[in-house]
């Protein structure tokens, strides 16, 4: 991995293709993704910062000084049946995890009270298992979305593998789900690298069925796997066309017994880099930082912002630690950053259709 902190001196050429860029950014106009790949190519740190304060000022003009805030309650822990290389709760690997089966409604209804508390706008169920199907564990699943839903003091999110029918999908959505986290992970050509049990189109065609069930999507992946530049790309574009809403992107954190276990760290900023070019490329979406940031980006935490992020998953994740929420807090208002945003409003990502570019765009059309 080349450093990012070459030292290079300030490209004027650079400078000034970066600002034309950003400005057509910021008036609505898009990115080829030819152009994506020349911002995923720069090097010089003098350029990064040029990059990060794009990001910056397109994320200010679309989202305002709003921050969305998510957590998650690990709902059934373990033994899953796939093969994810940095998963830690895969079934193929030792890695100490914990294994139980799915939650009771007590620790839910408890994380409701302190995602209300703290001004976090969601809380979302995550199951370790390949899917869900129809049948009991579907009943369950759905009576903890209710409760959550009830309780009125939290937005229920849920992210619970593959989906293979539409009925499924309705289920949930009538349980009261919003919003449903299916990460496409990497790009297509890397996916078959880090899983060989689900295939990508798996993924897609989830995601299609809880679109059309009227369900949000938070969909994003994970960075420092192995993956090139090209393939970071490549995933962002494809959020793009599968009209992800919630962007979440994960770092790296090399669990000791996984294949991925002593994957080299990613530098801070090509993390940062990384963040910057999903702004321009998704410029209305909610670009989350997930899980990793704390291990790998220590004391530049708070810089996730000034490269363009607009939420954060506060909490302890799945099986890592993360820094106390209320120094969480304490970091956004000092940025200046507001947490409080509307938990069901996704209106202000609205793109003109879906953002495939196509001139006949079907989603244009079903719209008008
Ligand atoms: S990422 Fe999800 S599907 Fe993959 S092994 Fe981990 S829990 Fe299972």
């Amino acid at each position: 991995m080349l450093s990012t902190m070459s030292g290079q001196l300030v490209d004027g050429k650079n400078r000034a293709r970066l600002a034309e860029m950003g400005q057509r950014t910021l008036d609505g106009g898009g990115i080829e993704r030819e152009e994506a790949l020349w911002l995923f190519g720069l090097e010089g740190s003098a350029d990064i910062f040029d990059l990060m304060a794009w990001a910056n000022r397109i994320r200010e003009h679309f989202k305002g000084n709003k921050i969305h805030l998510c957590s998650i309650v690990n709902a059934k822990a373990g033994a899953c049946s796939e093969n994810c290389s940095f998963c830690a709760q895969s079934s193929f690997y030792q890695t100490g995890s914990p294994r139980y089966g799915f939650v009771d409604p007590e620790p839910v209804l408890e994380a409701a009270d302190e995602a209300n508390k703290n001004g976090v706008t969601a809380v979302g169920l995550v199951a370790a298992w390949k899917g869900l199907n129809e049948g009991p564990m579907l009943d369950e699943v759905c009576e903890r979305i209710s409760e959550l839903a009830a309780s009125g003091k939290t937005r229920p999110d849920a992210s619970l593998g593959i989906i293979k029918s539409q009925k499924v999908a309705d289920r949930l959505k009538a349980a009261g789900l919003e919003c449903y986290g299916h990460n496409l992970e990497t790009s297509r050509r890397f996916f078959p690298s880090q899983c060989s049990t689900h295939s990508y189109e798996d993924r897609i065609e989830t995601i299609g069925y809880l679109k059309k069930a009227g369900i949000k999507i938070c969909s994003g992946g994970i960075i420092g796997m192995g993956e090139t530049r090209e393939d970071r790309c490549e995933l962002a574009f494809s959020l793009k066309e599968v009209g992800a809403n919630v962007v979440p992107i994960n770092i790296l954190n090399p669990i000791p017994g996984t294949p991925f276990e002593k994957n080299p760290p990613l530098p801070p900023l090509e993390i940062l880099k990384t963040i910057a070019c999903f702004r321009f490329i998704l410029p209305k979406k909610e670009i989350m930082i997930a899980g990793g940031r704390t291990v790998n980006l220590r004391d530049m935490q708070s810089m996730v912002f000034a490269a363009g992020a607009s939420a954060l998953m506060v909490g302890n994740y799945l099986t890592t630690l993360n820094q106390p929420v209320e120094k969480d807090l304490q970091m956004l208002k000092d940025l200046g950053l507001d947490p409080s945003w509307d938990k069901h409003d996704f209106t202000d990502q609205e793109e003109s259709g879906c953002g495939c570019g196509e001139d006949k765009c079907e989603t244009e059309v079903a719209r008008a």
